[in-house]
């Protein structure tokens, strides 16, 4: 497996010249943030301009769409596709919950997403996650039978690599964001967090064979300073989903740091 993964999802915030100051400020950051990833998802008007602007590109700086095609070319007003971007992004983000919600984004199109990303060479951070929390401490075998159903958190993630190669596990990442966490302030807990990593990689290896150890899981849902630590110590966490406090250059990079040395034991540089 890669190293681990932060991502930050800038969502549709930030004026340009905001985004250009914070863009640079990550990627100079990044360059001292060593055995990690670092990944920004800013609106993709800003992608292009981002990219020709910042001088310093450390290797595990990466920018990300937030959203991409089914398509490659044509009548799709609005979208963006993988061909359009691939020369300056290494990542998209896929099936985000606020995609499924607002614009009704259903696990087919996710799956279209995914296929289309990869065919282009795009690493991808496929995002799901249940409207109700599991009550796993009380009920776990039937919780996890609501996992396996349509609409399940684990239906969602092995309809979203349906028919994927294998040789792709390495370039994909399941973001775990459970939608009553999401920018509530109410991060999940790290055992919860953890217990369903652990399913999760479980049904994925059973679905898929042991290539599937390869996708990286990834904990999303109001992550800040104070709660990092805790689900990165989790052996099937690899990484965060960080949306609004990747908006604090301050906050996003004592994320990073938090996840890199809890991940690799080594302390990062100053
Ligand atoms: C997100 O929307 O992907 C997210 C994780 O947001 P927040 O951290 O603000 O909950």
């Amino acid at each position: 497996m890669d190293y681990p993964l932060v991502v930050g999802n800038w969502k549709m915030n930030l004026e340009f010249g905001e985004a250009m100051i914070l863009s640079g400020q990550v990627a100079r950051n990044s360059e001292f943030i060593k055995h990690i990833e670092i990944v920004i998802a800013p609106p993709s008007v800003f992608i292009y301009p981002i990219f020709e602007r910042l001088k310093i590109k450390p290797n595990n700086f990466h920018l990300a769409l937030q959203n991409i095609s089914t398509d490659i070319s044509g009548e799709f007003t609005g979208e963006v596709s993988p061909a359009m971007i691939k020369k300056v992004c290494d990542y998209t983000i896929i099936g985000h919950s606020e995609r499924r919600r607002l614009f009704h984004e259903t696990d087919e199109d996710v799956n279209l997403k995914v296929k289309n990303a990869l065919k282009f060479g795009l690493k991808i951070i496929v995002c799901i996650g249940e409207a109700e929390k599991f009550h796993l401490e009380d009920h776990y075998a039937v919780e996890v039978k609501r996992m396996l159903k349509p609409g399940g958190i684990v239906a969602q993630a092995k309809l979203a690599l349906k028919n994927v190669n294998k040789s792709d596990y390495p370039k994909i990442s399941i973001a775990y964001e459970p939608l009553w966490a999401i920018g509530t302030g109410n991060a999940s807990t790290g055992s919860y967090a953890a217990a369903i990593a652990y399913i999760l990689r479980n049904e994925l290896v059973a679905e898929f064979g042991p290539a599937a150890k390869d996708i990286r899981i990834l904990y999303g849902g109001s992550v800040n300073v104070g709660d990092a630590k805790e689900f990165v110590l989790q052996p099937n966490i690899d990484g965060l989903l960080v949306g609004g406090a990747s908006l604090k250059i301050k906050d996003f990079t004592e994320i990073c740091r938090i996840t890199s040395e809890l991940k690799s034991g080594m302390p990062t540089e100053d």
